[in-house]
């Protein structure tokens, strides 16, 4: 299938002498992740010339150290700090060459046919059915070995919680992930050290780069340019990571600019540049899943360390009409695990992580209203986003659910996500300890991996950004192909979404720009 050289053509901020570089391309790709990824490689194998600028570092795998504290300082945006306004919801995106699949967990589904449905319906977006999107999806499953989690790497977490979903006769479902034979580290978060994991970095990218195409790392793109409604390429700078000093003033000079910069860099870009904003609507629709992690304390010692981050779900209520929300298990180690419960300081909080070795969690997320807002204020990135009310019901209708699996499962007592101390010590006190809860900012620790919509793609140009084959309604050949595109949020872990646009959207600009 794919040539053996797996070689990425990388250029880091240590490999810059000038002081001004200009180059020329066929294409200029802004970012190295899921969307960026893709259409590098589709682009390349088309015979293009290829330039891809990616803002974070190059870190090979044999540098992950599986310390996720570590890891989130180096390949994560706002060195993982990223959040709302409001600082209750973390949202977490990888900033690296590969993008978020480098730090993600690797859990793929397909784009409910509802949600292709309701797109074509909503947004005139009739060209994506679920019969177009067929191949879009075998293709990228075939080529990121996406496959459902064997039985032996499913973790004991997981396995103990299959437990309560079997005494509940709920319907297990098994995750699907883009991983080739598991080592089971659990480190998918921190970055998957033995390549297995088949994110962007040893995928597409290397991939492309066998085509020719070329990656300049430590290279954030400041400015998208356009002459007369049709793009021309971008101005960026190469800036060493150690000192923060720029190096390098790089220009692309290219008659197609691919937009890959993720759900919070590209409407920033698009703002910065102000291009493609005739709708008013370049950052709004912001959605994210928020999502609580439930953790559970067991009489005896798990040990949930080891084995697919995510090894199965429960996705009965996960369309909106059906509740809009869905269960996943999840792995964490114990710098995550400290921080997704309050369990109050000193002794408390020993006796808590005394207990990890006897805990694991239970992930409810949930399906949102694009009801924020990505915005650059005196220099900052903003994200305002707030947990809609109706989602915050369909939020505590999932924790319940959440509960209820994990006591069926022989947990002792239950610690919910809050900034004060909430246990449920009991099945009997689910209800009550649920229902008191109320829709307040700052109280909850919401965890966001699903940032997506900041760009979204449609018929109607005074509603949407982006045109139904991805190119934006206002610039010609300038094209999105990143998790901003959704129009709506879709209520699963969307990277197979990304991967399947992005490739459908790389073919689109092939055929429009042959030779
Ligand atoms: C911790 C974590 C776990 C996740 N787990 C899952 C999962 O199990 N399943 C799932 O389906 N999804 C998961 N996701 C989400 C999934 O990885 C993303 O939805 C997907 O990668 C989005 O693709 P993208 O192309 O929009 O952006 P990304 O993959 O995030 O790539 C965007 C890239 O653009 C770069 N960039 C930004 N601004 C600029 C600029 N100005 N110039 C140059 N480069 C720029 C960034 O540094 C980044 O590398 C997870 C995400 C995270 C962070």
């Amino acid at each position: 299938m794919m040539s053996n050289k797996n070689q990425l053509n990388v250029k880091t901020s240590e490999d810059m002498t000038a002081t001004e570089l200009n180059i020329e391309a066929d294409v200029v790709i802004i970012g190295s992740g899921a969307g960026g990824g893709i259409s590098a490689y589709e682009l390349a194998k088309a015979g293009k010339k290829v330039i891809i600028l990616e803002a974070g570092p190059y870190v090979p795998s044999e540098k992950f150290t599986e310390m996720m504290a570590v890891s989130m300082a180096t390949m994560y945006e706002g060195e993982g700090a990223q959040s709302n306004t409001d600082g209750d919801i973390t949202v977490l995106q990888g900033r690296c060459v590969g993008g978020s699949t480098v730090v993600n967990a690797a859990l793929c589904f397909r784009t409910p046919d509802y949600y292709l449905k309701k797109w074509g319906k909503e947004f005139g977006l009739t060209n994506l059915t679920p019969e177009v999107m067929l191949p879009y999806f075998e293709k990228v499953e075939k080529n990121l070995g996406i496959t459902e989690v064997k039985p032996h790497e499913t973790s004991s977490g997981a396995e103990t919680i299959k437990k309560g979903l079997k005494a509940l006769d709920i319907p297990l479902g098994l995750a699907r992930r883009n991983i080739r034979d598991c080592a089971m580290t659990g480190f998918c978060f921190a970055g998957c050290k033995t390549d297995r994991k088949q994110s962007m970095m040893v995928t597409y990218l290397p991939w492309a780069c066998n085509h020719g195409a070329e990656i300049y790392a430590d290279t954030r793109v400041t400015k998208i340019s356009a002459e007369n409604g049709t793009a021309k390429g971008v101005n960026a700078e190469v800036i060493d990571p150690k000192t923060g000093v720029t190096k390098t003033r790089l220009s692309v000079k290219a008659p197609i600019v691919v937009l890959a910069a993720g759900p919070t860099g590209s409407p920033l870009l698009l703002q910065q540049s102000g291009l493609a904003n005739s709708s008013g609507q370049v950052g709004k629709n912001f959605a994210c899943h928020p999502s609580l992690s439930v953790t559970a304390i067991y009489e005896k010692k798990l040990n949930d360390f080891h084995g697919a981050t995510h090894s199965l779900f429960d996705d009965r209520h996960t369309l909106p009409e059906n509740g809009g929300w869905i269960q996943l298990n999840a792995v964490q180690d114990p710098v995550e695990a400290s921080f997704m419960a309050e369990p109050g300081t000193g002794k408390p909080y020993v006796r808590y992580m005394q207990n990890y070795p006897n805990s694991t969690r239970l992930i409810t997320l949930i399906h949102d209203k694009n009801v924020g807002e990505v915005t650059m204020e005196n220099g900052y990135k903003e994200i305002r986003y707030q947990v809609d009310d109706e989602d915050f019901e369909a939020m505590k209708k999932g924790l319940k659910e959440n509960a209820r699996i994990l006591f069926a499962s022989g947990a002792k007592y239950l610690y919910l996500p809050t900034y004060d101390t909430q246990r449920i010590n009991s099945v009997d006190e689910i209800d009550s300890v649920i229902d008191a809860l109320e829709n307040e900012s700052a109280r909850y620790r919401y965890t966001s991996f699903h940032p997506q919509g900041t760009c979204r793609m449609g018929t109607d140009k005074s509603k949407t950004v982006v045109n139904p084959y991805g190119e934006t309604h206002d610039i010609k050949n300038l094209y999105v192909v990143d998790a901003s595109l959704l129009p709506t949020s879709i209520g699963y872990n969307p990277s197979e979404t990304v991967y399947a646009l992005a490739s459908y959207i790389a073919d689109q600009i092939n055929e429009a720009n042959p030779g």
